[in-house]
């Protein structure tokens, strides 16, 4: 497997091309998971959570290191609160201005757990960081993503894995100009009852950001967690204790569930004992992860073609300790699970000190909560009415997080060779062992691990070396050394590549557009007279007849149509070019040069024009020429024809033919355009015609 994986080529320094991973939280702590990426003036936030065991602003991540309208994308990896719970916040309480993507699972499994969190988070009004109305508000801004469905936001293409972990748990990859980043969150690569394995990701990253939350410990077997956790429920009702599950509503929770009614299913003799999922979520819960069914693995979708797994046989949903009589053996689990308040706290006050009681912890336990302190067995705890009682219930911590331990870390950073390692969401010393021990595992150097803290900035350099890959029919027979491929050159986002005009179409999303130009003059003369002077000049000159309406059509040069529209007007049409536009431009002069000689001939009868009065005419005739070209021509004061193109500006002597312009482009075009009408207009001797 590992081979099937191309290592990327190693960064190459080069200034501008700086990639900057900053962790704003989760930086050597487990909670408030928010990682800044920058990269080619594109920025990426992945995760927005709060710190579990700090309240208020204290648990948000470090927002005031970065500025919040900056950001282009913040991709929400999973639910659980120290990865989305600063999300309202962020979304409405900040100058955030950019796109939040997560799967449909999460969003939806995010706003039942917010609201709930903001119902029980017992903390003054100053420090609530927002209520039910800024979470409603933050939906409307939340868009999903399907797993492996490619999303592109300007110019950063990202898409999902599965994550396995919780339920709609995914992990990131992001593309900057083809820089890729894996972001993974938390994930497992353990299949359990319901989630299926986390995915390796097809693409070898140039960086992984990964979690480290378990370092170097091995997770037992499934099987043996299983049992010991079973066990020790069994062992403690049968002397008639109660059992204490404090856990995160959501996840984890759904897992032990399964686990527990089967387990009940299995043994007749229990089922006098009553089993309980104390949340004030538990209604809501289920009815999720009943709707999400076809989101998990093949052995819960087998099961639910018999029955709804998650419709629980031997479990009751409690809502509210009030509901709860407390008479006799029973099993809890409750939430939240580090114990910090709420239904398992209640229940763990008032349980504590009876030493025929379990309290099992199946999760991983955050720094600085009640949950953590027991796991050390101290003699006395604190309750939350402030008085102190002894410790004297049973406590086991047996986890069933579901978060990669190190045999699983180990092997998914072989497989996917990232040449760049970033740990993140992890205590600090459980990640210098990780990272120690992963330094054995690449032991060429080639493999960079680097621990940052919350705030403290990794710079990495990618090079980007300008490339344009040749497609289409330029692709069809490779050039020899030295040379040169002609094309367009079509950049979308940071992708270059080159095709032949014609190919534009077919492989880009841009059309061409041809402008055709068509001028109708007057004319009242034989048209017979105009095809015999146009051949004169233009080797090339196709009759035909209009099939509409049946009038003559010329085909000058295969480029200029020129047509009798009626008795009085002839028109030219022609597709605009440099070449044809001078063609049409010619037989403009040659065509208003017949018309000027017309009633000369006329005039001719009554008496003799003065050479004046036919210089008048030539003039006009300059002047709508020079019209027909250049759009905005006018009579300067002093005599001089002034010719305004897009804001430039020249002066054109008629007599001369000198031109005047701070613009040479433009000088040459009038200088040009006035010597080939003056010679056009010339007077063509009658006796020629
Ligand atoms: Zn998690
Ligand atoms: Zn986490």
């Amino acid at each position: 497997m590992a081979s099937s994986l191309k290592r990327r080529e190693q960064p190459v320094s080069r200034d501008g091309d700086q990639l900057i991973i900053t962790p704003l939280g989760a930086g050597n702590e487990v909670g408030r998971s928010c990682v800044y990426m920058s990269f080619k003036g594109k920025t990426i936030l992945f995760d927005c959570g709060i710190h579990p065991a700090y309240s208020g602003m204290a648990a948000l991540p470090y927002f005031d290191e970065i500025d919040p309208s900056s950001i282009d994308v913040l991709l929400i990896t999973h639910f659980h609160l120290d990865h989305a719970a600063s999300l309202p916040y962020f979304l409405e309480k900040t100058t955030f201005k950019g796109r939040v993507f997560m799967t449909h699972a999460t969003k939806a499994i995010y706003k039942l757990l917010l609201t709930d969190y903001v119902k029980v988070s017992k903390v003054s009004v100053e420090d609530m960081l927002f209520d039910e109305q800024d979470i409603n508000r933050s939906m409307d801004k939340i868009e999903v993503i399907d797993f492996h469905q490619t999303v592109e936001v300007n110019g950063i293409k990202f898409w999902c894995y599965t994550a396995g972990h919780v339920l709609g748990a995914a992990m990131f990859m992001v593309d900057v100009a083809g820089v890729r980043v894996l972001y993974t969150g938390d994930y497992s690569r353990e299949e359990d009852r319901h989630l299926r394995a986390a995915e390796l990701p097809q693409f070898s990253p140039d960086l992984c950001i990964i979690e480290s939350t378990y370092g170097v410990q091995l997770h037992q077997p499934r099987h043996i967690r299983e049992k010991r956790f079973t066990d020790v429920i069994h062992s403690t009702i049968s002397q008639g204790g109660r059992v204490l599950i404090p856990v995160f509503a959501l996840g984890r929770a759904q897992e032990l569930l399964l686990i527990l009614d089967e387990y009940w299913s299995n043994h007749p003799d229990l089922h006098n004992i009553p089993i309980y999922y104390a949340s004030p979520l538990a209604k809501k819960c289920m009815a999720v992860y009943q709707t999400y069914i076809l989101s998990m693995n093949d052995r819960i979708r087998n099961q639910f073609a018999n029955s709804n797994p998650f419709v629980f046989k031997h479990i009751s949903p409690l809502s509210s300790i009030d509901d709860f009589r407390d008479v006799g053996p029973s099993v809890v689990m409750a939430s939240p699970g580090g114990l910090q308040s709420g239904l398992s706290r209640q229940l763990f006050d008032m349980w504590c000190s009876d030493k025929k009681n379990s309290c099992v912890l199946p999760g991983y336990v955050v720094e600085g909560t009640l949950a953590k302190t027991i796991i050390s067995e101290p003699k006395e705890v604190t309750l939350m009415n402030g008085l102190t009682a002894p410790l004297n219930m049973q406590v086991h911590y047996i986890s069933f997080s579901a978060h990669a331990d190190y045999a699983q870390t180990s092997t998914f950073l072989k497989e996917l060779t990232p040449p760049n390692i970033i740990l993140v969401h992890g205590e600090a010393n459980e990640m210098m062992r990780l990272k120690q021990k992963l330094m054995t595992e690449f032991p060429d150097g080639n493999t960079k691990i680097i621990t940052p803290k919350n705030c403290q900035s990794v710079e990495m350099y990618f090079s980007s070396d300008k490339m344009a890959k040749a497609i289409g029919r330029l692709a069809e027979k490779t050039p020899e050394v030295g040379d040169t491929v002609s094309g367009i050159l079509v950049k979308k986002g940071f992708t270059c590549q080159i095709m032949a005009p014609d190919d534009l179409h077919v492989f880009s999303q841009l059309s061409t557009a041809n402008v055709t130009q068509r001028i109708t003059i007057p004319f009242s003369g034989a048209f017979g007279v105009v095809k015999h002077r146009l051949e004169k000049i233009y080797e090339s000159v196709d009759s035909s007849t209009d099939e509409e309406s049946g009038v003559p059509v010329l085909k000058v040069h295969d480029r200029v149509t020129v047509k009798q529209e009626s008795e009085k007007h002839v028109s030219l049409q022609w597709p605009s070019d440099p070449i044809s536009d001078m063609v049409s431009d010619s037989i403009v002069a040659l065509v208003l040069n017949i018309s000027r000689e017309v009633p000369r001939i006329v005039v001719d009868e009554d008496a003799v024009k003065s050479e004046e009065e036919n210089e008048k005419k030539v003039e006009k005739v300059v002047y709508a020429l020079l019209r027909s070209l250049f759009g905005d021509v006018k009579l300067g004061e002093n005599g001089k024809l002034v010719i305004s193109v897009d804001g430039n500006v020249a002066q054109l002597d008629k007599l001369s033919g000198e031109v005047e312009s701070e613009n040479e482009g433009l000088k040459e075009r009038v200088r040009v355009a006035f010597q080939r009408i003056r010679s056009a207009v010339k007077p063509i001797p009658l006796s020629e015609s």
